[in-house]
């Protein structure tokens, strides 16, 4: 059963009074509430967990350890629905990207990147985003609003629905990034439900060093989130410098480097052995040089950091180039003389459009940001449709 959102939502993805309540996004914390408010015992929700995220069963009546009166009060009160998939494109190299229907013509992508040892799917939190960075394609749209905690998780559930199981018998989905669409610290309030529910035991039971959320440095978000759900961090740096962060990524403007760094040593000694993992897109001419990697390593000298280097993805509309593959090498050699630990991303899916940053989804009547003038790349950017 797939209903598509056909509802006027506001920027959360939320209509005033919603006639049933969508069981779908809800973690076990707001599930128990739900109950509560039923006169049901808390170890409902556990049950209702096991059943829709760990079984893929969303028809109540299917709910078999559910009392009969149970399933109709649920039936009068609630529903679990799934994001719509609008269309999916299979590449040659086993990465699949998942266009998802959200509402009014608009969408956004998935993309599920099997390796080795493990599969992982990079969801979207946004339609659209609001940060403007310089080199995306997804900034270029503007922001349209908040996905729900239900269109988040909903992405994890489809995926795992429509993707044969593992070898071993389990899920094919076993590491998530918050690496699609959007900004996922800017819509904390439903990302929180649906990082509790890929972690919690009763549903995905992921271990928190597979889950990660990727951030280009809302630092209020960021302390927020260590103390609430410290999973693994990835912060999109991308400059060494403020003056060409400021540049790049506008966010800096508000939240510069050394307040960001801050933040994100106190997220990383939350937990012990913890590492936070700072992206690098590799901009031909702007952020590229040796003179970078050196400014580089020393801002992240002896701390618990790992850098990873992305090289950047073209777009329709964008003048940006990415770095030669030598000037990428030479650039991650570099950081490793200093002692850093470095890789470099490797692209995928990109003939069909899923690498990073090439996540366009379709975004329309949206709103620009607020964050000033852009005053590098070219912005007079076609929307880019999938
Ligand atoms: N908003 C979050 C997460 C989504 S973007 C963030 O910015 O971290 C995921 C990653 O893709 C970020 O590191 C982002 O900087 C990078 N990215 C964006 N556009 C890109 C492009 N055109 N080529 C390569 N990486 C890109
Ligand atoms: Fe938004 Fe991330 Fe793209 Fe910046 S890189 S515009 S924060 S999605």
């Amino acid at each position: 059963m797939t209903t598509a959102f056909v509802r006027v939502l506001d920027k959360d993805g939320m209509t005033a009074a919603p006639d049933k309540i969508n069981l779908l996004g809800m973690s076990q914390d707001m599930l128990e509430q739900f109950f509560a408010e039923r006169d049901e015992k808390p170890f409902r929700a556990r049950q209702i967990l096991q059943w829709v995220h760990q079984r893929g069963v969303i028809d109540f009546d299917e709910m078999t350890d559910l009392s009969k009166k149970l399933r109709e009060r649920l039936h009068s009160d609630a529903e679990i629905t799934l994001p719509t998939v609008q269309s999916r494109h299979d590449s040659s190299d086993g990465t699949v990207k998942w266009l998802f229907a959200t509402d009014c013509g608009q969408a956004v992508e998935t993309v599920f990147i099997p390796e080795p040892g493990r599969g992982t799917l990079c969801i979207s939190s946004q339609v659209g985003c609001a940060l403007d960075c310089a080199f995306c394609a997804t900034g270029a749209q503007g922001f349209n609003r908040n996905l729900t905690s239900a269109e988040i998780i909903g992405q994890v559930f489809v995926a795992n629905a429509e993707l044969p199981r593992r070898e071993n018998g389990e899920p094919a989905v076993t590491n998530v990034v918050f690496m699609g669409m959007g900004e996922p610290l800017a819509n904390y309030r439903n990302v929180i439900p649906a990082l509790k529910l890929l972690v919690s035991d009763w549903s995905y039971g992921l271990s928190r060093r597979r889950v990660t959320v990727s951030t280009s440095g809302l630092v209020p978000h960021l302390n927020k989130l260590g103390d609430e759900c410290n999973v693994s961090l990835a912060v999109s740096l991308h400059a060494p410098n403020d003056a060409l962060r400021d540049q790049i990524v506008p966010i800096n403007k508000l939240h510069p480097i050394a307040t960001l760094l801050d933040a994100c040593w106190s997220y990383a000694a939350k937990h012990a052995n913890r590492f936070v993992t700072f992206e690098y897109v590799m901009l031909r001419g702007v952020n590229d040089s040796l003179a970078h990697a050196d400014e580089l390593a020393e801002l992240l000298d002896k701390k618990p950091a790992k850098v990873n280097l992305i090289p950047f993805n073209p777009f329709p509309g964008t003048a940006f180039k990415r770095s030669s593959t030598d000037t990428i090498q030479h650039f991650q050699n570099r950081l490793r003389q200093k002692g850093m630990v470095a890789t470099t991303r490797k692209t995928r899916g990109d003939d069909i459009d899923a690498a990073c940053g090439q996540l366009a989804g379709k975004v329309s009547d949206r709103v620009r940001n607020r964050l000033g003038d852009k005053t590098f790349g070219n912005r007079n950017i076609k929307v880019v449709s999938a």
